[in-house]
C-alpha cells in the first residue's frame, strides 16, 4: 500500500553515474552524494546506453542503497511521440504519430520491470512527461506563442493519450508513485494558463484507462530556474502607485515564485477532482540564484520595476528563458516535507547536465538545435523577444557540461 508521502522517513537514491561525474569535478564531492533523477529519455535507456546502467541496474543498486530502511528512487518518464514540441533541444526518438511505439516499446517494458516482485519494497517515484501537457495549453493556435509541432500534438491527442497510458500502466504497480509534470509559475501562473492547465492534466489523467487515483501528485519547475521563494516583493504589494503585477518582470502573473505556485496549483487540482492527499514536488536543482549578485533587500521604490528588479533573486533576463541559464546556482538541497502541501524538494534535473547545445551538434539522439541555447539569440514570442541568457559552448541536452556545473556550485543558495 502506498504511503501518503513516499519521501517521509526514506533515503533517496543516489545515481552512481551522476555521482561519479560530480565527484570528478573540482569541488564536486560537496554534492556528489545528493539524490538526482534517473532520466529514461529513450527506449535504449531501459537497457542502458553505451554500456551504461539500465533500469534494472538502477533498481538493483537502489535495493543495495536501501538496506533495511526505506528508499525512494526517482525516475523520469520522458519519451513521448513528438517530444518537446515548443523547442528543439530535447526532441526525441518518436515522431508525432508513433504513439503505439511509445506504448509497446517504452511504457510496457518499463512497467514490466517495475512490477518485478524483487523491487516491491522500493518506493518508486515516476515523474511523468516533462514539458508536454502545458504546451497544449500555451503553445497552440491562436496564441502568439504557438508552434506548428504543438498544434500537431494537440490535434492528434498523442500527448494526452501517452500520459494517460503511462499513468494507467505504471499506476498498476502498487509501489509506484506517479507525479505529473506541472510546468512552473513562470509558465502557467497566468490566469489564462492556470485553470486550463489543471483541466488538461485532468483530461490526461482520465485518458487511456487512467483515473485520478493513478496520480499521487505533481512536480513543478523540473529542469527550470524559477526561484523557490522571492522574499523581497510579493504579489499583493503596490509601489509608486502600481501593483507588483504590473512590473515588467511579473507581467500580470498571479505568482512570484514556485512555492506559492505549487501550493495554489495543488488546491486548484483538488478542487477539480484530484485526491485531496496529492502532494507536490519542486525541482530545486538549479533555482538557488546565490553568489555575489544575490540581492540582500528590496529594490528602490522609485518605480515598480526598480523595486522588483532590484529585489528579485531570479536574475534571468526574462522568465521564459530556460536553457543553461547564466548566473544560476544550485537551490535547496533535496529534503522531505519542507512546506505544507509539498512532499519534497528534489533535484530531478541532474546538475551539470546540459539543457541543449549552443550550436548545431550532429547526434543520433533526435536532439535538435534550439536557439534559446545560443547566447547570441535575440529571442522569440515565448520569451518576449529577449536575449536567451544561455551559457556559451554547451553540449547537447543531457550531456555533461562542466562549466555549468561549476557555475551552479559557485552560485549555490543555500551556499555549499
Ligand atoms: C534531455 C535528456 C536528459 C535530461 C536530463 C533533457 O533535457 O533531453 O536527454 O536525460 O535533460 O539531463
Amino acid at each position: 500500500d502506498r504511503v501518503n508521502n513516499p519521501y517521509d522517513g526514506a533515503k533517496v537514491y543516489v545515481n552512481p553515474e551522476w555521482s561519479a561525474k560530480a565527484a570528478a569535478e573540482p569541488g564536486g564531492s560537496r554534492i556528489a552524494n545528493q539524490p538526482t533523477g534517473v532520466w529514461l529519455d529513450r527506449t535504449a535507456a531501459i537497457n542502458g546506453v553505451n554500456g551504461g546502467m539500465g533500469l534494472r541496474d538502477h533498481l538493483d543498486e537502489a535495493l543495495r542503497q536501501k538496506g533495511s530502511g526505506e528508499l525512494v528512487i526517482q525516475l523520469v518518464v520522458y519519451n513521448l511521440p513528438g517530444r518537446d514540441c515548443a523547442a528543439l533541444a530535447s526532441n526525441g526518438e518518436f515522431g508525432p504519430t508513433e504513439i503505439d511505439k511509445y506504448k509497446t516499446q517504452y511504457i510496457d517494458p518499463i512497467k514490466a520491470i517495475l512490477a518485478d516482485p524483487k523491487y516491491a519494497d522500493l518506493r518508486i517515484v515516476t515523474t511523468v512527461e516533462i514539458d508536454s501537457l502545458p504546451n497544449l495549453v500555451t503553445n497552440v493556435t491562436p496564441r502568439a506563442t504557438a508552434t506548428p509541432n504543438c498544434d500537431v500534438m494537440k490535434a492528434n491527442g498523442n500527448y494526452v493519450k501517452g500520459v494517460g497510458y503511462a499513468l494507467n500502466k505504471l499506476g498498476d504497480v502498487p509501489n509506484v508513485y506517479n507525479y505529473v509534470d506541472a510546468g512552473h509559475h513562470g509558465w502557467l501562473g497566468w490566469d489564462d494558463n492556470f485553470g486550463a492547465s489543471a483541466d488538461m492534466f485532468k483530461q490526461a489523467a482520465t485518458a487511456e484507462g487512467a483515473t485520478v487515483a493513478d496520480v499521487h501528485g505533481f512536480i513543478a519547475n523540473t529542469a527550470n530556474y524559477s526561484a523557490l521563494k522571492e522574499d523581497h516583493f510579493s504579489i499583493g504589494q503596490s509601489v509608486a502607485g502600481k501593483s507588483v503585477r504590473e512590473s515588467k518582470w511579473v507581467d500580470w502573473n498571479r505568482y512570484t515564485d514556485e512555492l506559492s505556485y505549487a501550493q495554489a496549483l495543488r488546491n486548484q487540482l483538488v478542487s477539480i477532482g484530484f485526491d485531496s492527499g496529492i502532494g507536490m514536488l519542486i525541482d530545486t536543482s538549479r533555482n538557488g540564484w546565490g553568489g555575489a549578485n544575490r540581492p540582500t533587500g528590496p529594490g528602490a521604490t522609485t518605480s515598480v520595476d526598480t523595486y522588483v528588479d532590484g529585489g528579485r533573486y531570479d536574475r534571468r533576463i526574462h522568465l521564459g528563458n530556460w536553457c543553461n541559464q547564466s548566473g544560476a546556482g544550485l537551490g535547496e538541497r533535496p529534503q522531505a516535507s519542507p512546506e505544507p502541501g509539498i512532499d519534497a524538494y528534489v533535484w530531478m534535473k541532474p546538475p551539470g547536465e546540459s539543457d541543449g547545445a549552443s550550436k548545431v551538434i550532429p547526434n543520433d539522439e533526435g536532439k535538435g538545435f534550439d536557439r534559446m541555447c545560443d547566447p547570441t539569440y535575440t529571442g522569440n514570442p515565448r520569451n518576449n523577444n529577449n536575449m536567451s541568457g544561455a551559457l556559451p559552448d554547451a553540449p547537447i541536452s543531457g550531456h555533461w557540461f562542466s562549466a555549468q556545473f561549476q557555475e551552479l556550485m559557485k552560485n549555490a543558495y543555500p551556499p555549499l
